[in-house]
């Protein structure tokens, strides 16, 4: 242990940003604090111009280098992250815990596989992306994936290293260099994740993270004209601030934000895996970007599907996040509780009901809450509120179904549940949505487009979509040999 380092669980942690193959210390620092119980974790570097300077220097000056790795190198690398990963999920799922305050469970199991995955899907679509040639008047037309540069990727609290992943493994695959910045509320894991990928070999400047708040070293990176590529998931008005700040130097942008997304229950849905699919929205405490927040359920079975949804979300166990048996943790921070209950005590003023729920609870908690009599145009249903709290609207018929899922200024995700399948075609088809889907929920594959319509994003990632993306398309255009332009 040194000045620099913090232990989460017996784990160290370095506290400094990682630039250049070096860990640079700060002058000033930050409070990292455990949203379990309100444990102080540590002091954190706090980045501010110069740190995002430094990084992004590092970042261009490796970047030549790195862009003319062979792909089979690169790809080789991204393995050897992975299997770093691999070996350290147990450290990686308790740090995450206690920095975020999700499910130990899930982070064990299914998070921080698929931060594995990440690096092994992007590694393994490196090598079969390719566009084939094709050919003009007997000239060649060859499409080639040239890398873009310095990447600048920031990231939200809510899924800290899943989503941090989801932009470093495709950035590095693509052969741009890298400077994350992670949220000020959750910066662990990415410093573990400098050390992994520093011990698989990656040379130095290619990954930099680098630590503090948005408005500080944020914005100095999103404004840099040497990053050639923002990538930003978090909201909408922080998405708004980074727009105006690339929009000097015109840096392309992928944009993943906010949601308010419907889950549509039709009278002829199997009601029972209605009420999973609405009771699974509590996950995380609700601070999911996807979650199906509006349950919108045909009028002739509301009765029904609300008193099994309220049989199954009364078991629901809330409480410390490391318990194997807990299914709701605690929300991230008392600013966000605060939030959250701010949203719950305005909708009652406006006449919502609570079928369950409507307060916080002892601690960082606050109670699975179910409100309905809310207007479509109230806040309650138009705003993300990102904590455990859904509402529940009736409809008539199909059309009106429609009408109130499209009816918010998102579009990231719907889930429809019917027994129909041409019902589910018919309705999917209209709905504004990044991902649809027809009787289940979160099921993602890498290779799949993913963002949000509307206010919910700008772009896509995912598959061939992430490299076109973080590459620069060029198209080469070779004359036959002896050809001669005649007029
Ligand atoms: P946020 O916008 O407050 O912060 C996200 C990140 O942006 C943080 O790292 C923050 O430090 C940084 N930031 C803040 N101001 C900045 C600035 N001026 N310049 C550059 N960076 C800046 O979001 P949050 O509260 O951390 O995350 C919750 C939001 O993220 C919700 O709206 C949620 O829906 C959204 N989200 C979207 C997705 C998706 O894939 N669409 C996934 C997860 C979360």
């Amino acid at each position: 242990m040194t000045e620099h380092t913090l232990e989460v669980a017996g784990v160290a942690i370095d506290t400094r940003h990682w630039i250049g193959g070096e860990r640079v210390a700060s002058v000033g620092t930050f409070t990292d604090v455990s949203p379990i119980d309100g444990t102080v974790l540590g002091e954190i570097a706090r980045g501010g111009p110069a740190e995002a300077a430094a990084a992004v220097a590092a970042a261009k000056a490796a970047f030549p280098g790195w862009a003319a790795t062979p792909r089979a190198e690169r790809a080789r690398l991204l393995h050897a992250i992975a299997d770093g990963v691999e070996k350290r999920i147990e450290e990686l799922a308790i740090v995450e815990t206690a920095d975020n305050g999700a499910l130990l469970r899930s982070h064990r199991r299914g998070v921080m596989p698929r931060v594995a995955h990440n690096f092994r899907f992007f590694a393994d679509w490196l090598l079969k992306l390719d566009h084939e040639d094709f050919e003009t008047r007997g000239h060649t037309n060859h499409v080639s994936w040239d890398p873009a540069g310095p990447s600048a990727l920031i990231t939200p609290w809510n899924a800290p290293l899943m989503l941090s992943t989801w932009k470093v493994a495709p950035a590095l695959a693509a052969g741009n260099t890298v400077v994350l910045k992670p949220a000020e509320w959750t910066p662990l894991t990415a410093s573990l994740l400098a050390d992994i990928a520093a011990e698989a070999g990656l040379p130095a400047g290619v990954l930099n993270v680098v630590q503090g708040y948005g408005a500080e070293i944020g914005d100095a990176l999103t404004s840099h004209p040497d990053v050639r590529r923002i990538s930003f998931t978090g909201s909408v008005p922080t998405a708004r601030r980074i727009a105006a700040s690339a929009a000097p130097h015109l840096t392309p942008l992928s944009l993943e934000l906010g949601g308010k997304s419907p889950l549509l229950v039709f009278a002829d849905a199997d009601l029972d895996l209605a009420a999973d699919l609405a009771v699974e929205q509590y996950d995380n405490a609700g601070q999911v970007c996807l979650a199906a927040t509006r349950v919108l359920v045909e009028g002739s079975v509301a009765e029904e599907f609300t008193r099994r949804f309220v049989d199954k979300a009364i078991r629901l166990r809330q409480g410390d996040p490391r318990d194997e048996t807990t299914d709701i943790g605690p929300n991230i921070h008392p600013r966000q509780l605060e939030k959250i209950d701010g949203f719950v005590q305005r909708a009652f003023a406006a006449g919502a009901r609570a079928v369950i729920g409507g307060h916080p609870k002892d601690g960082q908690y606050y109670a699975p809450t179910l409100l309905t009599d809310v207007a479509q145009d109230s806040e309650i249903v138009q705003e993300e509120v990102f904590g455990p709290v859904l509402t529940l609207q009736t409809f008539a018929d199909e059309d009106e179904a429609v009408r109130l899922a499209n009816g918010t200024r998102f579009g990231l995700a719907a889930t429809v549940a019917t027994g129909d399948p041409e019902r589910a075609e018919r309705v999917s088809a209209q709905l504004v949505a990044g991902t649809v889907w027809i009787n289940c929920f979160f099921v993602r594959d890498l290779q799949a487009p993913f963002g949000g319509s509307r206010h919910s994003g700008v772009g896509r990632e995912g598959g061939t979509w992430s490299f076109d993306f973080y590459c620069d398309l060029k198209n080469t255009v070779t004359a036959p040999k002896g050809w001669k332009d005649h007029g």
